[in-house]
């Protein structure tokens, strides 16, 4: 009997935004293992599985648990929002086999499910922002030492990426969304649209479009993703919306 142990990126947090992938494994797991909000979120695919419910700051421990249980011949899915590749579950859950001398070929079976990242999710919310060359950067230092951080917000604000700000702010961690914007305004201007949406596609959605020099004005917390325009980027009627240079190449407006 061969455990397997499936990691998955439920997507944004609404059912509708989640792959049948991940509904499939969600639902034909034995055992659960995730940080607890996300267990609330996937409340309605459960029927009966035994669930592990940890803390946020439990991440090497639900891993942990999630190999030894698959070790031990379980269906065990850890849950991660958004994809669980990008700041998620994904890479711990290899980190711990990988200590391990874990094998594909001999160990537990381990897939990873795809889903739709913040990125992707909030870009929608707010038009079509990302279109062009566009980079994730977490603010969070927690594992990432400051000042490797703003080395990258400096390349791509220099590279003239979009960015999507990650972990921009939490309760403690409030410097480094103001850091940051020092560094955008060193090499964009200050009208450059400016995208915030907080708890995109769940409840409490709160979606504004501003300017790098006003988007410190708004509610930035740890349900919310930035996304800095570069410098094509443009508000209309409401949405953000990047070009691609279609309008160069091709007259729009005519048949
Ligand atoms: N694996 C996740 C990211 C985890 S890091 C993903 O791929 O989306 C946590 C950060 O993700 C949050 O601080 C926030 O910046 C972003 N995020 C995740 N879900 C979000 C949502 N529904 N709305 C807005 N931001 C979200």
């Amino acid at each position: 009997m061969k455990g397997k142990l499936s990691v998955i990126g439920f997507g944004p947090g609404s059912f509708e935004h989640m792959t049948q992938a991940a509904k499939e494994a969600i639902m034909e797991s034995e055992v659960i293992i995730g940080y607890n909000t996300y267990v609330d979120l996937i409340r309605g695919l459960l029927s009966g599985q035994h669930i592990v419910r940890t803390g946020m700051t439990e991440e090497v421990s639900r891993a942990q648990e999630a190999v030894r249980q698959a070790q031990a011949g379980r269906k065990v899915a850890v849950i991660s929002s958004g994809d669980a590749g990008v700041y998620g579950m994904a890479g711990l859950v290899y980190e711990v086999l990988m200590e391990q001398g874990w094998r594909r070929d001999t160990g537990v079976n381990v897939e990873v499910i795809p889903g739709i990242s913040a990125i992707n999710s909030t870009g929608s919310l707010l038009g079509a922002p990302i279109m062009h060359d566009a980079c994730t950067i977490s603010l969070s230092d927690h594992l990432t030492p400051w000042d490797l951080i703003i080395r990258r917000v400096e390349a791509a604000a220099a590279a003239d990426f979009v960015i999507a700000l990650y972990n921009p702010r939490s309760g403690r961690r409030t410097r480094q969304i103001v850091e940051t914007r020092s560094v955008l305004l060193r090499y964009r201007s200050p009208q450059t649209p400016v995208g915030i949406v907080k708890s995109a596609y769940r409840d409490r959605e709160e979606i504004a479009i501003t300017t790098l020099e006003r988007m410190l004005e708004h509610d930035i917390g740890m349900l919310t993703t930035v996304i800095i325009g570069n410098s094509a980027t443009v508000v209309y009627d409401g949405l953000m919306i990047t070009p691609r240079g279609y309008q160069r190449k091709y007259t729009l407006g005519a048949d």
